[in-house]
Order: structure tokens, then C-alpha cells, then sequence
């Protein structure tokens, strides 16, 4: 049977990083992590990080930029 648990959660902020424990925290896993495939594939931080790796801390499963905006931005900055 399919997990629900997003397999990021180990390293994600959400659960152990800068996100863990403010107020949405627990709408985000609700919504995302804990969602199945569908809820994962609505994250930005899960997309970001499947097509390049890795995904900054600051990024919310919900963020208003687009993949690609995020993306770019992480190669101006020299992440990726
Ligand atoms: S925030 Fe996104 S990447 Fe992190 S555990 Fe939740 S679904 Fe996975």
C-alpha cells in the first residue's frame, strides 16, 4: 500500500528544521506531507527538491512562486 508520509519528512524543515512547530505547521502536513502522492505533488518544496535535489529552508510547501521561479532564483544564488 501506497505510504502517505511524504518520503522527505526525515530532512524536510517542515519536521525537523526553521518550519517545525509554527502555526501551520500542522495544516502543511495535513495538507501536504501526510496527503499521499496527491498532496506531495501539490508541494512546492517536494517538486523543487525532485527535480534539482534539494530545496532552500525558507521555501513553503505552499509558496505563491512557481517551480521554475524558485529554481532560478536558487541558481542566482548559487545553491544549485
Ligand atoms: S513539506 Fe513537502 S517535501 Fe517536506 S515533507 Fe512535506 S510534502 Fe514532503
Amino acid at each position: 500500500m501506497e505510504s502517505l508520509e511524504c518520503p522527505k519528512t526525515e530532512k524536510c524543515p517542515i519536521f525537523n528544521g526553521i518550519l517545525k512547530g509554527t502555526t501551520y505547521t500542522e495544516v502543511y502536513k495535513k495538507q501536504f506531507c501526510l496527503a499521499g502522492e496527491a498532496g506531495r505533488n501539490k508541494c512546492k518544496r517536494f517538486l523543487v527538491a525532485t527535480k534539482v535535489g534539494k530545496c532552500p529552508p525558507n521555501i513553503l510547501p505552499n509558496s505563491m512562486k512557481s517551480v521554475d521561479e524558485i529554481i532560478e532564483e536558487m541558481k542566482k544564488n548559487g545553491d544549485i
